[in-house]
């Protein structure tokens, strides 16, 4: 028969029993300080945040799972405040990071959070680009072991039960076309049962040709309820023939305010009027929120990201439920 110690039970000493007592109640406070986690999605409803972040694009996606998908993250001088924004909602991590195209305005901002933030996956263009931003990008996502997968037609990405991601540009082996960073823009549309948004990047004319040509006969394919109009609302995309596919209810445009590029034009916007959306411009209205649901869907205005001056346009604070119809710069 083994031998049984019997281990006689000291009382602690009062100032041990005091400290244990103190790291017990600091880790409660700390408890409940600590950000609950991403906003709890309504059961059904599918949310993207399409961010005022100035001359650029940035949008967050939170499906009804609570899956995080951030689609581009705005150019250099908006990092360190979407970094900020997205730890503000309780975001310490994100699912998927989707820079549309390798142009500044799109991912140096998104470089900031991949340095931030942890990132499950990462879905990019398959289209390189020569320059430093785009290096880094690359650099950060093998750095810190993000798997990557290329955008190509036909792709589904998963982001939880209830939605469907599809893939819609580029191509198996890209666009070969005078703008081809632009053209080869991965476009994705979210969609939840019926209701859909669709992500364009910056697609010129080039990359919108081919799209017409491959979704002309199946506009069903690309149908959205919103669209994220393409190129920050230039004039050489967003063509009536591209409209008559997406048939957008709301569209939305992602430009800074006196902007050197002029964006958006007034030919763009005077095409997506004659469409019949109603168009929102984070310059004029901000930080915009869209909730679909298999049901329906609203658009919302929001909180800015961002209020201070940048070089490339300015942000600045909307107005709640503002009715000043969006203009060209
Ligand atoms: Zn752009």
């Amino acid at each position: 028969m083994p031998l049984r110690r019997n281990r006689r039970r000291l009382p602690l000493p009062r100032w041990l029993r005091l400290l244990t007592a103190i790291a017990a109640c600091l880790a409660q406070v700390a408890a409940s300080c600590a950000p609950a986690g991403p906003p709890p999605p309504a059961a059904d409803s599918l949310r993207v945040y399409f961010l005022n972040v100035g001359q650029g694009d940035a949008a967050l996606i939170i499906t009804p799972d609570g899956v995080t998908a951030l689609v581009d993250g705005g150019d250099r001088f908006r990092g360190a405040e979407l970094v900020k924004w997205l730890r503000s909602i309780g975001l310490q991590k994100l699912d998927w990071v989707m820079p549309s195209h390798p142009h500044a305005d799109h991912i140096a901002g998104l470089n900031l959070v991949l340095e931030e933030l942890p990132v499950s996956n990462a879905l990019l263009s398959a289209q390189a680009n020569d320059t430093q931003t785009y290096r880094r990008q690359l650099d950060l996502l093998r750095e810190k072991g993000v798997p990557v997968t290329d955008a190509v037609e036909g792709l589904t990405i998963p982001l939880g039960g209830h939605v469907t991601a599809t893939v819609l540009n580029p191509p198996a082996g890209l666009l070969r076309t005078s703008e081809p960073e632009e053209d080869n823009s991965v476009v994705l549309r979210v969609c939840i049962a019926v209701n859909c948004m669709l992500f364009t990047g910056d697609i010129g004319d080039g990359g919108e040709r081919s799209m017409i040509a491959r979704y002309g006969t199946a506009p069903e394919r690309i149908r959205s309820q919103v669209l994220k109009v393409s190129h920050h609302g230039s004039a050489e995309p967003n063509h009536p023939d591209f409209l008559t596919m997406v048939q957008p209810d709301v569209a939305l445009i992602g430009a800074g305010l006196t902007n050197p590029f002029r964006h958006p034009s007034q030919k763009a916007l005077n095409r997506l009027g004659a469409s019949g959306a109603a168009i929102y411009c984070t310059f004029v209205h901000g930080t915009l929120l869209v909730e679909l649901t298999e049901s329906t869907y609203r658009v919302q205005q929001m909180r800015d990201l961002a209020i201070r001056p940048t070089s490339r346009g300015r942000v600045v604070p909307a107005p709640p439920l503002s009715p000043e119809p969006c203009r060209a710069q």
